[in-house]
């Protein structure tokens, strides 16, 4: 068993952005890049740092336990708050908006937010891609009322099809069938390009990876394969538990023909593949499925998303030690056009690219058990 590092100081302190000048070489209406070049276009929003499982490889129960430090109410920051937010990051090119916590669908009155920032507009004038990140758990209930309220499409996570598994990897004893009456309610609510992730740990799951595979291909639902990721510092991440995502295709092709697909947008984190027919050709119907191989193909040279915390952090990389607090210049005097050059500034100067170093450090560095900020509070 590897050593689990549990963090003792907490992490979640983050730096100031300097108040830029409104104007001050800053392309307010325009898309923003990196110092890489990477255009800013995909906002995550924590809206909780709460769960009600306890999946090991996020929020293990010996960690995220009754004593653990959750955010007080007042940390967290309102809708209005993430609205005001959210409007800033559109002006600087952000096209997609993605809600996840902690469990989002556990945050009061979640469709009130999404039908706010379902009245935002991106730089070109459209309605911004809303989507959510949920464990399903209670997706059956509130399935319409996200959909009515603006929210177009769902990611579920989903690590096994066995109820004993399922339930021993959400650590909660949550049965599986709950989950999938939760996709198949989203379904009916009209909920679209519904996607379910699966986090693959070796020895674990792995063995649900065909029978998952059968359960979704075509039903018009995208399966995704997620490596197991040293995210966080409590996971007693180890690398013999991570199967890589070309172990995974080669299992899914030894009873499917699957081809390989183009990425459908720049900055994708998913390699696509589809269901062949006879002929070898993807078949729509069949669908697809992808993987996301965070640890073994480094994808941060397309990375265009930032992350903002529960209480307000803006984080420029999932691996980051440290967020920038727009919550203090947003309970202060900074005018609109202030928090958006404030944003600018830190997206410029963004240099972040862990995973792409990770791949050239050796395995016993100490980087994988760096005190990092853990997912429940990013957000994934
Ligand atoms: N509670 C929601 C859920 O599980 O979908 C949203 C938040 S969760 C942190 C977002 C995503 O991160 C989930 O798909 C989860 O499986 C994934 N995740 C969490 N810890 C992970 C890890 N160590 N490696 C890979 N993916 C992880
Ligand atoms: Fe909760 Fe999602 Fe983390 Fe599992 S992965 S513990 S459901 S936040
Ligand atoms: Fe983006 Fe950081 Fe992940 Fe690289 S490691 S893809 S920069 S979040």
């Amino acid at each position: 068993m590897a050593e689990r590092v549990i963090p003792i100081v907490d992490q979640r302190k983050g730096a100031l952005p300097a108040v830029v000048p409104a104007g001050a070489a800053t392309p307010l209406g325009a898309q923003l890049i990196d110092a890489h070049q990477r255009p800013l276009r995909d906002l995550r929003i924590s809206v909780t740092d709460r769960c009600n499982f306890r999946c090991s490889y996020c929020m293990p129960k010996d960690v995220f336990n009754k004593d653990y430090p959750y955010l007080p109410h007042s940390a967290l920051l309102s809708f209005e708050e993430i609205t005001r937010l959210a409007r800033q990051f559109l002006r600087l090119g952000v096209h997609k908006i993605r809600l996840t916590g902690g469990e989002p669908l556990l945050r009061k009155h979640i469709e009130r937010l999404i039908a706010q920032l379902a009245d935002l507009r991106t730089l070109d004038g459209k309605v911004p891609d809303l989507t959510l990140t949920t464990n399903g758990s209670l997706l059956a209930r509130k399935a319409q009322a996200l959909r009515d309220a603006g929210l177009s499409r769902v990611t579920v996570s989903l690590d096994s099809l066995d109820d004993a598994i399922f339930r021993g990897m959400n650590d909660m004893d949550f049965p599986v069938a709950e989950v999938l009456s939760g996709i198949e309610a989203a379904q009916k609510a009209g909920l679209k390009h519904i996607k379910v992730n699966m986090v693959v740990k070796r020895g674990t799951n792995d063995h649900e990876i065909l029978p998952m595979a059968r359960h979704f291909r075509g039903s018009g639902i995208t399966l995704r394969f997620i490596e197991y990721m040293d995210v966080g510092s409590t996971n007693g991440w180890r690398m013999d538990e991570v199967l890589p995502s070309d172990d995974v295709i080669r299992l899914l092709q030894s009873e499917f023909p699957l081809v390989p697909l183009a990425a459908s947008s720049q900055g994708e984190t998913a390699r696509r593949w589809g269901y062949a027919d006879a002929s070898g050709k993807h078949d729509p119907s069949q669908g697809e499925v992808g993987v996301i191989s965070s640890v073994t193909h480094a994808f941060c040279g397309d990375c265009n998303r930032a992350r903002l915390s529960t209480e307000g952090q803006l984080y420029l990389c999932l691996f980051a030690e440290q967020g920038y607090d727009l919550r203090t210049l947003l309970r202060g005097t900074a005018s609109d056009d202030e928090l958006a050059a404030a944003i600018a500034n830190i997206w410029q100067g963004r240099r972040d690219r862990y995973s792409e170093l990770r791949a050239s450090l050796p395995p016993d560095s100490g980087e994988h058990t760096k005190r990092r900020v853990e997912m429940s509070y990013i957000g994934g």
